[in-house]
């Protein structure tokens, strides 16, 4: 007799990411309602039947891929004409003067909707299941995370969302943002149901107050919530602090008693060695953007110390490229030519970095992260279209890494339900909805052309 489950993913490679890292090859999957309950040797066709069945012959199966930082509002600049209107931004402060807060006062709620429904669909199309998305938008904050919320749930992805709160202008603006975090935390937090949870936001130390950071910790403790900033990604980060409270970043943070194991760092760029010491200490995480570092040209993090030092490094991808495969890629290799040592970081840690380490980030590691059974059935297939050796449990790793794309992932499972099946995204038309996003773009980048400006405002003296 044979017992009866809703999806047999069979005949696959199977990288389960648990524990022991061990991969199973010629294996099956078995899944039932929204978890794995059986990951086994063979097609598993002895011991269940299946409504789906999936053959995965010739696959890799991985666990859904996790990003820890994102903003799919960052879609909506790509290719701008905007670009060519301003002077080309010569550091990272006027990099969001001239444009991310050029864009951001303007953005409205069906804008932030439209880039959601991009931002899902790009991150569907290259094995992303879940998640943290940041918003800023300082002229549309109540009610906004519920669009972005919309987007990703007609999709069919996991995730966290926040609000960029913000001293720009003033405290009220801050307290704004950190109001709409909480009012999604009570909204979704607590029912089990919603893949969609809220986190809580604050842009960066150089634009909150002592005060928002403590509120923001009051908060984080009173809905067991994660917080998350931007720490040292530019150098203004970093001057503004000790200009203004003698300290840096990272050591006001910990001043202020903000730092602890529910707080994600982001970028941590310029940080010293005794503020890595710090973050050791306090047991916070690092989200790194390598490409989006990049792209600023603000440095490169010391992530291969943070590792060697024992902190919980994930990858994300800052708003800029989605494709999850590009973002490993760069991250497995700027850091051995910034180190001059091609030793520094291996594929296994890459992939740690975007799966079981995220998991753990977000303390979902119980849940998410790897494939075994017990754990939420979030799962993607990957076909190597071209593999120029054997792709074996030997191999495997080096292949995920070196020679796979994004568009050789062909199904994504997440919660159990089918999201992407040979490679056509099943909740949406796609066509439909990208046509909708690029009349929305179209439209926002004509209100830049005519009302963008220069954003100077930064945080009032104290
Ligand atoms: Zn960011």
């Amino acid at each position: 007799m044979r017992d009866k489950v809703d999806i047999l993913v069979s005949n696959g490679l199977i990288v389960t990411m648990s524990e022991d890292r061990r991969v199973v090859e010629n294996g099956y999957v078995a899944i039932s309602g929204d978890r794995i309950i059986d990951v086994g040797i063979g097609d598993g066709k002895e011991k269940y039947v299946a409504e789906e069945m999936i053959d995965a012959r010739n696959h890799i199966v991985l666990p859904g891929l996790m990003c820890a930082h994102t903003h799919f509002y960052g879609l909506l600049l790509t290719g701008s004409p905007w670009f060519m209107k301003i002077d080309p931004p010569t550091d990272f402060q006027q990099n969001l003067q001239r444009i991310w807060w050029a864009l951001d006062v303007l953005l409205s709620h069906e804008e932030a909707y439209a880039s959601a429904l991009m931002g899902s669909i790009e991150f569907v199309k290259s094995g992303v299941t879940f998640f943290f998305d940041n918003i800023s938008a300082p002229n549309a904050i109540n009610g906004v995370l519920d669009y972005i919320e919309k987007a990703v749930n007609e999709v069919g992805l996991r995730g966290y969302l926040s609000f960029e709160a913000t001293q720009r202008r003033s405290l009220q603006e801050g307290v704004e943002g950190l109001k709409e975090n909480e009012r999604f935390i009570r909204k979704n937090n607590m029912d089990e149901a919603k893949l969609v949870k809220g986190a809580i936001y604050l842009h960066a130390s150089f634009t909150v107050s002592n005060d928002l950071f403590v509120r923001a910790r009051e908060l984080a403790d009173k809905y067991h919530a994660l917080l998350s900033i931007h720490a040292e990604e530019g150098l203004v980060d970093v001057y503004h602090n000790i200009e203004r409270y003698g300290v840096r970043p990272i050591e006001r943070m910990e001043k202020l008693g903000f730092l602890r194991d529910d707080v994600i760092l982001v970028h941590v760029v310029n940080a010293t060695d005794d503020e890595i010491k710090i973050i050791r200490k306090t047991g916070a995480h690092v989200a790194h953007n390598a490409m989006s570092n990049m792209l600023n040209a603000v440095g490169v993090a010391k992530i291969p110390e943070m590792i060697e030092h024992g902190i919980n490094v994930g990858i994300g991808n800052d708003g800029y490229i989605f494709d999850h495969f590009e973002n490993m890629r760069a991250t497995y290799l700027i850091h051995k030519v910034w180190r001059r040592d091609p030793r520094v970081m291996t594929p296994l840690q890459i992939l740690e970095m975007s799966t079981v380490n995220v998991a753990r980030m977000f303390k979902v590691w119980k849940e998410l992260g790897s494939i075994e059974a017990g754990k939420k059935a979030d799962i993607i297939l990957i076909k190597p279209e071209l593999p120029s050796t054997p792709v074996n449990s030997k191999t495997v790793y080096g292949h995920l890494i070196n020679t796979v794309n994004s568009r050789d992932v062909k199904t994504v499972i997440v919660n159990g339900k089918l999201v992407m099946k040979d490679r056509v995204i099943l909740n949406i038309d796609e066509e439909k909805s990208i046509d909708y996003v690029h009349k929305v773009v179209e439209k926002l980048w004509d209100k830049l052309l005519d009302k963008g400006e220069y954003q100077l405002d930064v945080l009032e003296k104290p």
